[in-house]
């Protein structure tokens, strides 16, 4: 964690994205898309898979696995039933609670910005202790993780922190876009829901590992 703490001290405002950036929660999510996928009698994904393969929107990655457009609201429903009854038992990622009060301690304002449903990332974000340390913590109104760049204009509007001094930190190509979209700069983590692989689209500086020592 202390690059990736490094790569923020030059910020006054850090905006975190949620699953996969502050919380670890790949195996769960994988865990219940597998057994959708068992039961509509797809084949099933490993983590690497997943990390590899999984995209925004998320009704694209649903058809690309092979399950079908009409039974699309269907497993998302029940997706987010399962989600929401055992995230609890997933944790944030190992140090992020030090970086968190460290980055708040040093005078930084933070937020968190998900394309997680509001409801849902309020009650999280308290459960897992980072309310305290929170300016802002904004989701969405959907349950298919749209909206996130709207949202995160209403966010930045809140704050007021020149953008330069404003960085989103993710996991995901989505995050990349959300931060174009808003004109600031970006960090991504390659060890959270997609694959270095993958972020390697967004042409922007990628953290291979929170926990690794260079910087790509
Ligand atoms: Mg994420």
């Amino acid at each position: 964690m202390e690059l990736l703490y490094k790569n923020l001290t030059n910020y006054e405002h850090i905006v975190f994205d949620w699953n996969g950036t502050l919380l670890s929660d790949v195996e769960l999510v994988l865990a219940i898309l597998n057994e959708n996928l068992t039961k509509h009698k797809l084949d099933t994904k490993t983590v690497q898979e997943f990390r590899e393969h999984f995209s925004f929107p998320i009704k694209d990655f649903y058809l690309k696995l092979g399950m079908k457009n009409e039974l699309f609201e269907h497993y998302q429903k029940r997706y987010h039933e399962l989600y929401d009854s055992q995230y609890k038992s997933s944790e944030l990622y190992p140090g992020t609670l030090e970086l968190i009060q460290r980055l708040h301690q040093t005078g930084k304002k933070l937020s968190i910005l998900s394309a997680a449903k509001q409801e849902h990332l309020h009650e999280a974000v308290e459960h897992f202790g980072l309310r305290p340390y929170m300016e802002h913590v904004y989701g969405v109104s959907n349950n298919i993780a749209e909206g996130k760049s709207q949202r995160g204009r209403e966010l930045l509007d809140k704050v007021s922190i020149a953008k330069e001094k404003t960085i989103l930190v993710g996991d995901t190509l989505y995050d990349a876009e959300v931060a174009k979209f808003l004109n600031i700069d970006v960090l991504l983590v390659a060890d959270g829901h997609q694959s270095y692989e993958q972020l390697l689209k967004a042409k922007c500086p990628i953290l291979p590992s929170r926990y690794g020592s260079s910087l790509y």
